[in-house]
């Protein structure tokens, strides 16, 4: 017999923008929402629930989507740490024990922009399935790149190893083919890595396609029914890509004035993503970042800001995401950072910076019918939540604020995860930390 779960009571954010509902009602038969009501519960719900929660002081909002979570990159903390020192195995194991804390966190739903192997996909598959707690998981494979192009961080002789979150292809005929791989192995969706930077600081040297490679790439996924979503930073990248028909675009940090029109009209949405940014602005020096690259992110956050803000006055949707998955940015802790940040800093009202956590977010990844909302027909996919996030929108972020998480109609248990130790071979074989001189005396003396 299917569960039949009402909550009542509480005031309702439905995730779309509109305005909050007090006692409001929601009915989940199984794991979708059928019936969502103001005050008095419709006549025609003759059947009693199974179950009811009493919400009444507390707000319903729907689970919240993280747009950009990387679950294969274990909180890595440099780029060989991420792309070279764990296996699948690992890996996998790794990141279906990372996605427990992220759903803990009040996340129902992530997007995940690129990753190694196909770690994401086998995550995603094993959440879906019941073997493991996580959220619902829309998951791209490796980052599609070309020489030279973001993702490509090593020297030449070394090139991208097969454990990298990229794969580099030289031509138009393989990243053809590597589309059409990732979407053979089950792919939600193909990620380009767009700008051309690796040899750059700056990370402005244009795009790392061509012409002909952007056309050909979107139309090809878009064939085979996948969305394409892009890492373009540089103003050229942006505007090929949307020439091209880009679905969406992580960081969009230089739009050029006169393309925001054009971004509106194609229909793009953009992931700014200013929470790994601000927590390598605001922690970095605490967490060993360089004073070169803090000053990049202050100049990248500065942009991304100046994006929004424009965005928004054009109406081109914004998604909230945050880069879960580096060492900065673990998973579980700061997914709800990115609304506040939307608030502070880019002018956002606290139901802007929801909407863009939820129903954007689904809309801009074609998954609006499914999760995003609490309307009839969706998951019951939802948080119950003590306080006001319309008065303060930063206590989403301590989760003893979210009494409940609700993943398709049933309680989440959130248990502790356990902590774990980083294994030794997770940053490489490490000889030693010290330079080993040797001394006047002719005795060796480890100096830093
Ligand atoms: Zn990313």
């Amino acid at each position: 017999m299917q569960t039949i779960l009402d909550i009542v009571g509480g005031t309702l954010i439905d995730g779309t923008g509109a305005q909050p509902v007090a006692q409001a009602g929601i009915r989940i038969v199984g794991e979708r929402i059928t019936d969502v009501w103001s005050s008095v519960r419709p006549a025609h719900l003759t059947m009693p629930p199974t179950g009811t929660i009493d919400a009444t002081g507390k707000t319903v909002m729907p689970g919240l989507i993280d747009a950009h979570v990387h679950l294969s990159y274990g909180e890595g903390r440099t780029a060989e740490e991420v792309d070279v020192y764990a296996g699948p195995e690992w890996s996998a194991i790794r990141a279906v024990w990372n996605a427990q804390k992220v759903l803990n966190a009040g996340v129902t739903t992530i997007v995940d922009p690129g990753g190694t192997y196909y770690v994401s996909v086998a995550a995603r598959d094993a959440i879906a399935t019941g073997m493991f707690s996580g959220p619902r998981n829309y998951c791209s494979g490796r980052h599609i790149s070309a020489d030279g192009g973001f993702a490509d961080y090593f020297p030449s002789w070394i090139g991208l190893p097969p454990s990298a979150e990229g794969v580099l292809c030289g031509t138009k005929d393989e990243m053809l083919r590597e589309i059409r791989r990732q979407i053979k192995s089950r792919v939600d969706f193909i990620k380009l890595s767009g700008d051309s930077q690796a040899q750059e600081k700056n990370m402005d040297c244009g795009p790392c396609f061509t012409d002909e490679e952007f056309q050909a790439m979107i139309a090809m996924a878009h064939q085979l029914s996948r969305k394409v979503a892009i890492h373009a930073r540089h103003a050229e990248t942006i505007h090929k890509a949307t020439k091209y028909g880009i679905d969406w675009i992580y960081h969009a940090s230089h739009v050029r004035d006169a393309d925001f029109e054009m971004l509106k009209q194609a229909g793009v949405s953009l992931c700014p993503t200013l929470t790994f940014g601000m927590n390598i602005i605001t922690f970095g020096k605490e967490c060993g970042s360089t004073p070169g690259h803090i000053d990049l992110c202050k100049r990248e956050v500065d942009a991304m800001v100046r994006t929004c803000i424009k965005a928004r006055e054009y109406g081109i949707p914004i998604m909230a995401g945050t880069e879960s998955g580096f060492a900065v940015c673990p998973y579980g802790d700061w997914h709800a950072r990115e609304m506040e940040l939307l608030v502070d800093l880019c002018g956002f009202s606290p139901m802007e910076a929801i909407t863009s956590s939820t129903y954007t977010n689904a809309c801009a990844i074609g998954a609006a019918a499914d999760v995003g909302s609490l309307q009839p027909g969706r998951y019951g996919d939802l948080l119950i939540v003590d306080g006001d996030p319309l008065k303060k929108i930063g206590l989403l972020q301590d989760q003893k604020n979210i009494e409940m998480v609700i993943k398709g109609g049933a309680e989440v248990e959130r248990h502790v995860v356990p902590p774990r130790r980083r294994m030794g071979h997770e940053s490489g074989f490490a000889v030693s930390t010290m330079i080993l001189r040797k001394g006047p005396e002719g005795v060796f003396a480890a100096l830093p």
